[in-house]
């Protein structure tokens, strides 16, 4: 699955919202219960909308959302691209991840210390990204150099590695991070395959005041400012807040968000910024039996997109019957859709797209 690592300072409101989020009412409403894989790795069901309104039409019995992981990756300090306590792992846990959800204090709390004794979330943003670019500039050395011989002796891989190796290094010493690097088409896989820590796509999650989660604040303005310079995405939310709604049933967390001025959990919020963060889309499987959601990588082909539910179904593929969501949901389903002839037949070379109801036709 895709993994965002949950990184921050300490005491800005991690395993509070680490536990909100696998503790949440609605992920186990769904009939999705949090699942524990390690104590600090929690799966949470995707709120999506448009999957209850596919279960309905259809009359589906059961709805399953599809999920992401979530790492809750504690520790992180300054020093820790030297190695100073348990920085290391803590980089190594990073390295795993696909996208970065950076925890910032954005709240005033006299009671709660602060690391370097004054809140200012776009310093500690830098505190955090100086730590990332340290060790990237670190590892890159030493790939560097255990790459010589074989770039020497003329290694083809090698010598592209080396190349965008070289290309993120610029960009480091010049203090930028390495996610600023223009990268080609071709190169794309073997970059992403480098897990650089600051090549990996961020987003801000301000943690502001009970008070204020549904305005935000000075702070968290100055962090939406920095991430738009920056081409990151950034949210409000109250840690606390969302703490209190994950122990609700759904009827009172909806009173209690309507009473702090909330249209949704910022929770909800969070997750759907981490699913586009990473560049994902969903599509579904509906029937009687159960009304299903399904992750893919935008740009994803038929073929590999059935190998989401089953090696099987991309190995056999034959076909895929495909309904768009808006023609399933106006004709009042797959029959309304199909004699309205909006029921296509796709091969291997379609290109799956957000919302697709899917049925496939594959060799057993
Ligand atoms: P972590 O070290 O980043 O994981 O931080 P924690 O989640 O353990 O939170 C550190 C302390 O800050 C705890 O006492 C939390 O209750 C408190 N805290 C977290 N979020 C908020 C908030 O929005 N407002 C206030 N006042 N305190 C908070």
């Amino acid at each position: 699955g895709f993994k965002t690592g949950i990184v921050g300072l300490p005491n800005v409101g991690k395993s509070t919202l680490f536990n909100a989020l696998t503790r949440t009412a609605a992920a186990q409403a769904a009939n999705f219960p949090f699942c524990t894989i390690e104590p600090n790795v929690g799966e949470v069901a995707v709120p999506d909308a448009r999957l209850d309104t596919l279960a309905k039409i259809a009359a589906s019995k059961q709805i399953i959302p599809t999920r992401m992981t979530f790492v809750d990756i504690a520790g992180l300090v300054k020093g820790a691209s030297k190695g100073e306590g348990l920085g290391n792992q803590f980089l190594a846990n990073i390295r795993e991840c696909d996208a970065i959800a950076h925890v910032l204090r954005c709240f005033e709390d006299g009671d709660v210390t602060h690391v370097e004794g004054r809140v200012n979330p776009v310093e500690d943003a830098e505190t955090i990204e100086t730590e990332l670019m340290l060790a990237d500039m670190e590892s890159i050395e030493k790939r560097l150099q255990g790459l010589t011989r074989k770039v020497r002796g003329g290694d083809k891989e090698a010598i592209a590695q080396e190349r965008l190796l070289k290309a993120a290094l610029a960009a480091l010493e010049q203090g930028q991070p390495a996610r600023t690097v223009e990268v080609d088409a071709e190169d794309r896989k073997a970059w992403a395959m480098l897990q650089l820590l600051t090549s990996k796509p961020i987003l801000y999650v301000c943690n502001v005041a009970e008070d204020e989660a549904a305005t935000g604040n000075a702070h968290s303005d100055a962090v939406a400012k920095m991430a738009a310079e920056q081409g990151a995405a950034s949210v409000v939310i109250s840690a606390r807040i969302e703490e209190e709604i994950s122990q609700l049933d759904a009827d009172e967390a909806d009173m209690f968000l309507e009473e702090l001025g909330l249209q949704e959990a910022g929770l909800d919020r969070l997750i759907r910024a981490g699913y586009e963060l990473l560049g994902l889309q969903t599509y579904f499987t509906v029937g009687p039996k159960e009304a299903r959601a399904w992750t893919i990588r935008a740009g994803t082909l038929a073929p590999q997109a059935a190998g989401v539910i089953h090696g099987d179904f991309e190995r056999g593929f034959i076909r895929a019957e495909t309904i768009a969501y808006d023609d399933f949901t106006a004709l009042g389903g797959e029959q309304g859709a199909k004699d309205a002839g909006k029921m296509r037949v796709e091969g291997k070379s379609y290109l799956v797209k957000d919302g697709d109801v899917l049925h496939f036709l594959f060799n057993a």
